[in-house]
């Protein structure tokens, strides 16, 4: 390809829209530009390397034996309305209607559609194990779109479904995908942690993320300094601590104390001069409309998706002033355990704290030296905070490590979860209708993209791996005016293209200058330059884009060691 022929406009500056640097390159190098907010086009070379990672998608799920497929966009309402997410889905989903008023989404997923599609094909166990993918955009209306392909509106995944007679088959084919996903972020030239993450609210399943560890990741992962642990901090587990039974010689007086202007922890900290660790938090919720409290310490967070787990409830949300008022007889912020008559869950970490202070349930009052099981009753401990980095590993003595992620790809164990609200069954052995057991999988190719710059870039550009580089090889003449140089330039361009390498020529009446800043800019991993000098001594001379070191070749050898250095990658 000739570089004067290839539509990549490249900026000097940096746009004012790009936050980060994989979305500021992206734009700077001509890969790609900004229809509307998370909307964008894909220029020639930004395609090329979105083909490039579907094509080692395709390599790494067809060798699974994975079949390909292509599923609507645009699909029925009705299906959504079978597994109630038409609603559950929430704001995110792009709704649109025909027009005879029929109404449609945008498919932000597939589950229903291909669960859909093998309820009414697959009727013998020995259809099974069935596994199909699809690479496709899909739309989310996202709340916060920005950082260009790293979390758009519309955007590029591959999502895979697998169909199972039972678990043991599923979780074959899970650790299948689990090595398959490895096997295509280290093609793309990433190196990415496998974490335990967290299901959603219902069913204990399993599932894991792919994370790239980047600034830019929008993720805290937590990672243990001494073995493999690692898992998304929204699942991290705490570890349980119960110092058994308080002594009832350590136990204070329970004493009532007003505090007129204190009602947040740090408030209560510095009027009552102690630690947010002897402070018990008290958060009331609806879990299913039904109020219940739950304590944390202090000096800790709660998480509520390990509380929801724990009530297995279908909805939690903090309750309303009103319902607080009428549960507590109080405002908000002087909420205790002392004397509820809702149910009170607790974290592990709640059975340690002595003579702690708690909300008096009464306006500008709390309470101190209160003890549990003398003063209040729990109903269930559990691991309830939020872990945090410096927080003991759950499964060895180390320490956990906190780090940013990006979340590339994630597979999931889905049971019967579609299956049962979709009814769609096969027939087993024993002639019984059995619901499929099911997995999904996804990753972004376009974050994959975007995480791959973000590990691989400096000061003057991106710097692509060989396997995904829109071009493996950039030659470059200092002068294209110079006749000896330009028909070199041609020569070697030929030999390459002949050779089956992807090269550019860059042909353009340029300063040197400025083809370098391109070549750089875009991130060819290697370059050719042709000088009058080194033609002199039958010699070009190859940059490595990554480490910029330069090698004087002779040209006859010079195409022998292009092909070397990719089949080396
Ligand atoms: P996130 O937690 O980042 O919102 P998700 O868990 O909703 O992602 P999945 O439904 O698991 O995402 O989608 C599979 C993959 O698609 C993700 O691992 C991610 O790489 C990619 N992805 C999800 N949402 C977006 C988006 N808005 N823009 C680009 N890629 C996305
Ligand atoms: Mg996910």
């Amino acid at each position: 390809m000739l570089m004067s022929q290839i539509y990549s406009p490249t900026l000097r500056e940096t746009p004012a829209e790009a936050e980060i640097v994989s979305h500021q390159l992206m734009l700077r190098a001509g890969l790609l530009r900004r229809s509307a907010t998370g909307i964008y086009s894909y220029l020639p070379l930004g395609l090329r390397v979105i083909r490039k990672i579907e094509q080692i998608i395709r390599e790494e799920l067809n060798a699974i034996g994975s079949q390909e497929v292509l599923l609507p966009i645009v699909q029925p309402a009705e299906l959504w309305h079978e597994t109630g997410r038409w609603d559950d889905y929430g704001p995110e989903m792009f709704k649109l209607k025909d027009r005879n008023g029929r109404q449609f989404s945008l498919g932000p997923t597939h589950e229903e559609i291909i669960t859909a599609l093998i309820r009414s094909e697959v009727r013998s166990y020995r259809q099974l194990p069935l596994s199909l993918y699809q690479i496709q955009n899909k739309y989310r209306d996202e709340i916060r779109p920005r950082f260009g392909l790293m979390r758009g509106r519309e955007f590029i995944m591959k999502d895979m479904y697998s169909f199972h007679r039972n678990e043991e088959d599923l979780d074959k084919t899970y650790w299948d995908a689990y090595h398959a996903y490895e096997r295509i972020f280290s093609r793309c030239g990433l190196e990415t942690r496998a974490v335990e993450a967290d299901s959603g609210a219902i069913g204990g399943d399993v599932t894991h993320e792919f994370m790239v560890l980047a600034d830019a990741g929008e993720d805290l992962v937590l990672y243990c300094d001494s073995c493999s642990y690692a898992a998304n901090a929204e699942r991290a587990e705490g570890v349980p601590v119960d110092n058994g039974n308080i002594p009832e010689n350590k136990m204070n007086k329970l004493a009532e104390e007003a505090t007129p202007q204190a009602s947040t922890i740090d408030q209560i900290s510095e009027f009552l001069n102690v630690k947010s660790s002897e402070i018990i938090k008290t958060l009331i919720y609806l879990a299913d409309g039904k109020p219940i409290a739950a304590l944390v310490r202090g000096d800790h967070n709660i998480n509520e998706i390990k509380l929801q787990k724990m009530l297995r409830c279908e909805s939690l949300e903090l309750a309303d002033d009103e319902t607080i008022f009428n549960v507590t007889g109080a405002r908000v912020g002087f909420a205790g355990p002392v004397g509820l008559k809702i149910p009170i869950y607790a974290d592990y970490a709640i059975s340690t704290v002595i003579n702690a202070v708690v909300g008096a349930n009464k306006d500008d009052y709390h309470l101190c030296n209160v003890n549990l099981n003398r003063d209040f009753e729990v109903a269930k401990f559990g691991d309830l905070r939020a872990t945090e980095a410096g927080d003991p590993c759950p499964r060895c003595s180390g320490t956990l490590v906190g780090a940013r992620g990006i979340e590339v790809g994630q597979v999931f164990k889905l049971g019967t979860k579609y299956s049962r609200s979709l009814n769609a069954t096969f027939l087993e052995e024993n002639g019984k209708e059995t619901p499929f057991v099911m997995g999904c999988y996804g990753i972004g190719v376009g974050r994959t993209a975007a995480a791959v710059i973000e590990k691989s870039y400096d000061e003057d550009g991106i710097i692509w791996p060989l396997s995904i580089a829109p071009y493996q090889v950039i030659v470059v003449p200092v002068s294209m005016k110079d006749e000896k140089q330009a028909e070199a330039a041609r020569n070697i361009y030929k030999e390459l293209e002949a050779a089956g390498i992807e090269v550019v020529l860059d042909d353009r009446d340029e300063r040197p200058g400025v083809k370098f800043k391109d070549a750089d800019l875009i991130g060819f991993p290697l370059r050719i330059t042709i000088g009058s000098k080194s033609l002199e001594k039958g010699e070009m001379e190859l940059v490595i884009r990554k480490t910029k070191e330069k090698l004087s070749i002779p040209i006859e050898d010079i195409a022998q060691k292009v092909l070397q250095l990719i089949k080396e990658a």
